[in-house]
């Protein structure tokens, strides 16, 4: 009997793949953007699983250097982070006859309203027997969530009616700008002349506002005049830049996510072999593939051959056509002779520190935004968390408490 096991390394505990998300850097990037909107204060938006990111870990992170709030689209994702234990003032925005506005009361969670939702965040809060915390939302432009200008005085006169039989409070007035990402628009100067009439108008029917809100990382970073009470800050906590023309060194941000996996295979080939499915690429000379095991279905965009991935200190783009769970690049000749093996670690993209490649190099190829390029990273990448400060422990792969 042969046995080959004395011949086969042992395992490489590395993990297969990996989001490492920097809890250091969501902390450097919340005082850096806390101090820039002071005294304004800053609400983290944990959206979406924290873009990407992990919803529980980075509102930990973001509260310990100093969030005073915690936002997120659906309710849903408010109660994750409450069951987490997390009881930092929390607002949610877009709801369905189907959000549950009764565990909003319940769990203290803040409930944006557009209109049709006061009737059942009222039902809610008399079922509760608790007053309901209440944002009114208005659309000073953008044209989707958010109170039409013509019914503003009506749902503010409704609210009230409600806030003075006790169900609610209307604590918040808030609105989204829609341009705020090509600072020399004019329509955001339009939409914060609008903002300052409609929170008149709800000041002059007696809600007592604990915040004025409209800003979002771009205004933040670029417009002062549109920080008022609160700014509502996603993109820039994960360091990334809403800019074209900005990166996020420019704006002294750190991307916290690196996403990197190991070579599954280094693969001599002669000239003329066709890769990936529809034969696309076809070598020109005798080389070396790189395979690497990461596809559409770990989110990496189907659409972005030519994206980056470093190996070795050397950044090679993506030949051939990206598949379900693997994607080449052409390592050149010899390839072996410069160290690249299976289990060579291969980096997507990282804080760009290092001359490596970032998410604005994959959205570029992908012909997107940063925004959609680290949200869409599937749950098939455990995230992996380093630098966690007090409180928030480095955790095992995989784990997404
Ligand atoms: C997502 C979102 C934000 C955060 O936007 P960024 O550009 O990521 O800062 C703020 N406000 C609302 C209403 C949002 O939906």
């Amino acid at each position: 009997m042969t046995s080959t096991a004395a011949t086969v390394p042992s395992r490489v505990s590395t993990p297969e793949r990996q989001a490492i998300i920097d809890l250091a850097a969501i902390g450097k990037n919340v005082a850096a953007l806390r101090a820039i909107a002071a005294p304004a204060r800053l609400m983290a938006v944990v959206k979406a699983d924290a873009y990407g990111h992990g919803a529980v870990p980075v509102a930990r992170a973001a509260v310990a250097a100093g969030a005073e709030w915690l936002g997120t689209a659906h309710i849903s994702e408010a109660l994750v982070l409450r069951r987490a234990g997390i009881d930092t003032p929390l607002l949610a925005w877009l709801h369905t006859p189907s959000s549950d506005f009764a565990a909003a009361v319940a769990h203290g969670i803040d409930i944006g309203c557009s209109g049709w939702e006061l009737e059942y965040i009222a039902a809610a809060a008399r079922a509760e027997e608790r007053p309901a915390r209440v944002h009114l939302k208005i659309d000073t432009g953008l044209g989707r969530n958010g109170c039409a200008m013509d019914r503003w005085d009506a749902l503010v006169a409704d609210a009230i009616a409600y806030q003075d039989q006790g169900l609610l409070r209307v604590v918040g007035v808030f609105s989204h700008l829609a341009v705020a990402d090509e600072p020399d628009r004019p329509e955001t100067d339009r939409q914060l002349q609008l903002f300052r009439e409609a929170v008149a108008v709800a000041e002059d029917a007696g809600a007592d506002l604990e915040v004025r809100h409209i800003a979002n990382t771009p205004a933040t970073l670029s417009r002062p005049d549109s920080h008022f009470d609160l700014v509502r800050v996603g993109l820039g906590i994960y360091g990334l830049s809403p800019f074209a023309d900005q990166t996020s060194a420019d704006l002294g941000l750190h991307p916290a996510m690196t996403l990197q996996t190991q070579l599954a295979l280094c693969k001599d080939v002669p000239a003329g072999q066709g890769v990936s499915y529809g034969l696309n690429f076809i070598t020109d000379r005798p080389t070396t593939l790189g395979l690497v095991p990461l596809g559409y279905a770990d989110g990496i965009p189907r659409i972005a051959t030519g994206g980056p991935v470093r190996i070795n200190g050397v950044t090679y783009p993506v030949m051939g056509r990206i598949a379900m769970d693997q994607m080449v690049v052409d390592l050149g000749p010899d390839a072996g002779n410069r160290g690249a093996d299976p289990g060579t670690a291969a980096v997507l993209f990282g804080n760009g520190a290092d001359g490596g490649p970032t998410v604005d190099d994959w959205a570029a190829a992908a012909g997107t935004i940063n925004y959609e390029v680290v949200t869409r990273i599937s749950p098939r990448v455990p995230r992996t968390y380093v630098n966690g400060g007090s409180g928030s422990e480095p955790r095992p792969e995989g784990a997404d408490a």
